[in-house]
């Protein structure tokens, strides 16, 4: 990376020591075993959306790839990065956690961890050895099934997928959509309404629908987007799917507020590094590619109609980054930053889109080669003013907590 980048080290934000440490822990890692991957990366056809970076890498590349990757990350513990110490994680805060991910985040590829989304650790009994054990380990991967196809800002409201009880299970009814995933997933975690009357106040439970479920229908070949070459969601269909009583997740009633448990933070909140991590190595490209590119007898890095592009993109970055450690050290001090979380996705989607934007026009027809990575980069952040809950409804939240009595 070029030192003369805006970094936290200079940013706003001064990070303690340990936190740097294990930045350029993740950063060298990244620099000597990803980034020589990713072009060969950006040549397959499974180069596109990586939110599933183990599902990604394993489409990818080849097997003996993969091995050596993730047991390099498994025994320098990134691998565990945002476990909790009492799973056999590294027991960082969770400004440490971003500030590493925002690491991974800098090339194409995927960093192999595991993302395992924080609801999962409501797991029981046997659920724990079932489900929750394995995804830790990456033997396992789930998909989140909320969306419906006519269910998406407002899935408590309009979700029609039900769950009836019969005998010791279940009985679920319902069609998902836009569900990331799904065909690579071991099992679902599927909210459906048990309640009609109580809706999202009581009357919404979380299932852990295991994919070769003889009820489960996944649509093939998925939903094309402009996310990469080949589809990453699909529509899932529950035709009188039988689940057992104790693959309820949680309490029954409370899968409502478990989904938002798991987007309100842990969701929303990592868009930030994601979107970050891509902002950074954009700029990092601008600023070499534009010394070097010379028009009418000048680098365009001379050009005003360069060098403003650069300021605002710099500028965003260090106030995402700014906002982002402001966040997450605020949430280590364990206040409530489920409505900061929608302002980080929304300034991550929002800058993050404007900065790719800007980079794809100083590189000119290079920004637009799939040689590079900036496309990738641009649809990935753009997409997050859709995923996870769309900026108008992030923009809601937010209005929603400032004019509050
Ligand atoms: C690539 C991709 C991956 C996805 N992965 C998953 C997944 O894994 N699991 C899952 O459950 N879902 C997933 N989704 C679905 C995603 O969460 C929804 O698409 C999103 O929440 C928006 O819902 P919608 O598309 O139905 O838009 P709609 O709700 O129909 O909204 C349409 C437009 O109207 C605006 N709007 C809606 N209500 C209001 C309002 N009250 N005020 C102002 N504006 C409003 C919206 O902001 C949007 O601009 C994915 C979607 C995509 C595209």
């Amino acid at each position: 990376m070029d030192d003369t980048s805006p970094d936290a080290d200079r940013g706003l934000f001064q990070l303690p020591p340990d936190i740097i440490e294990y930045r350029d822990m993740a950063r060298k890692f990244v620099e000597q075993e990803i980034m020589p991957l990713e072009p060969d990366y950006l040549k397959s056809p499974h180069a596109g959306y990586g939110l599933q970076p183990i599902t990604n890498l394993k489409k990818a590349f080849p097997k003996e790839t993969t091995d050596r990757l993730f047991k390099m990350a498994k025994e320098t513990g990134l691998w565990y990065l945002m476990v909790p110490e009492s799973h056999g994680g590294m027991k960082l805060s969770m400004l440490a956690q971003m500030v590493m991910v925002e690491q991974f985040m800098y090339t194409a590829v995927p960093f192999p961890f595991v993302n395992v989304p924080n609801i999962l650790y409501n797991c029981e009994g046997e659920q724990v050895d079932k489900y929750l054990t394995p995804t830790i380990e990456g033997e396992k991967v789930h998909c989140f099934a909320q969306t419906e196809p006519q269910a998406g800002s407002d899935p408590g409201g309009m979700m029609k997928t039900s769950a009836v009880k019969d005998g010791k299970d279940w009985v679920l009814n319902g069609t998902k959509m836009w569900i990331s995933g799904a065909a690579e997933a071991d099992f679902l975690l599927t909210q459906a309404v048990t309640d009609p009357e109580k809706r999202q106040r009581g009357g919404i439970t979380m299932f852990i629908v295991d994919r070769d479920n003889p009820g489960v229908t996944i649509e093939e070949p998925g939903i094309s987007t402009w996310l990469g070459p080949t589809p990453t969601t699909y529509i899932v269909h529950y035709d009188d799917c039988r689940v057992p009583e104790q693959n309820v997740l949680g309490e029954v009633g409370k899968g409502f507020s478990l989904g938002q448990q798991w987007l309100t933070i842990h969701d929303r909140l990592m868009r930030g590094p994601y979107s970050l991590g891509k902002m950074q190595r954009a700029y990092d490209m601008c600023i070499e590619w534009s010394k070097q590119r010379v028009t009418f007898g000048r680098p365009i890095s001379q050009r005003q109609a360069t060098q403003w592009k650069l300021v605002d993109m710099y500028t965003d970055i260090t106030a995402l980054r700014s906002i982002l450690y402001e966040m997450a050290s605020r949430a280590d001090s364990g206040e409530d930053v489920r409505v900061q979380a929608a302002m980080v996705k929304m300034c991550a989607s929002d800058w993050g889109s404007r900065c790719l934007d800007h980079a794809i026009q100083i590189h000119g027809a290079m920004g637009e080669s799939s040689e590079l990575p900036l496309t990738l980069f641009y649809r990935y952040v753009r997409h997050f003013q859709i995923g996870g809950g769309t900026n108008e409804i992030q923009r809601h939240i937010i209005a929603r907590d400032l004019l509050k009595d």
